[in-house]
């Protein structure tokens, strides 16, 4: 939200707008799957009746749903963060980004946070740099995956620096912890033998 106030009015610099351009997408993406992974849990909540459309619960789903629809699809939104990659170093302005930031982190109490969230950062720049060399099949093939990993540990990076920003608050480092205990960038490795599984299991589940 930062970076769009910064580059509507016009104060954004050059680094900024790379991490725009990679981050729109990925925000995008990322936040409607868990709208909707947010809207089925609350459903959930209240059992049966979170089923009846009189309770007004169900709109609530099929509203977040539609944002994994409309302004781009989950899958179209990734390779568009692949194609902005491509395009221009965004992927190592925003590695940088992110290392920076968390090197400004005082509280010691953040560091397994810290560690974890670094180590998915070199997952992804190794798992980037393979993928450029495997080529466009495998990125493409791999692409959401690759947006979850970086949306995921974005989302790690602003909830380490939260909790680093608020003295002694224990719920934000607690909520900071359990994310970054989660694994964080689970890449699909895309080869050839993965493509082929995946139009395997298309061809047998619908038979031409
Ligand atoms: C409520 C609502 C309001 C809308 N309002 C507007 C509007 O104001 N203006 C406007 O222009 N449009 C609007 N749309 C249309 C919306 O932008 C499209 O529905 C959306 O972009 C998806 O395109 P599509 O429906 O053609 O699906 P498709 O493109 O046919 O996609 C179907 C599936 O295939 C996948 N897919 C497609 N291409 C690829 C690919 N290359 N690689 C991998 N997977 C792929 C998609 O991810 C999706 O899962 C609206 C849609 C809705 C539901």
């Amino acid at each position: 939200m930062e970076l769009l106030g910064k580059e509507e009015c016009g104060v954004a610099n050059e680094s900024e707008l790379k991490l725009l351009r990679l981050l729109i997408p990925v925000a995008k993406l990322y936040s409607a799957k868990q709208a909707i992974a947010v809207a089925s849990e609350a459903l959930e909540a209240f059992g049966g009746a979170g089923y009846l459309e009189d309770t007004g619960l169900p709109r609530l789903l099929r509203d977040a749903q539609v944002l994994s629809i409309w302004e781009g699809t989950t899958n179209i939104l990734s390779l568009d963060a692949l194609r902005a990659i491509e395009r221009s170093d965004v992927l190592g302005e925003w590695l940088s980004d992110v290392r920076r930031r968390l090197g400004g982190v005082k509280r010691p109490g953040l560091s397994p946070c810290i560690e974890q969230t670094l180590s998915a950062l070199l997952r992804i720049e190794q798992y980037a740099a393979r993928a450029g060399k495997a080529g466009a099949e495998f990125q493409q093939a791999g692409a959401r995956g690759f947006a979850y990993a970086i949306a995921r540990t974005e989302a790690a990076a602003l909830l380490v620096e939260h909790a680093d920003a608020l003295n002694d608050d224990a719920v934000a480092v607690t909520s900071a912890s359990r994310w970054c205990a989660r694994e964080l960038a689970p890449l699909v490795e895309a080869d050839a033998e993965h493509r082929e599984g995946s139009q395997f299991v298309v061809r047998t589940a619908i038979p031409e």
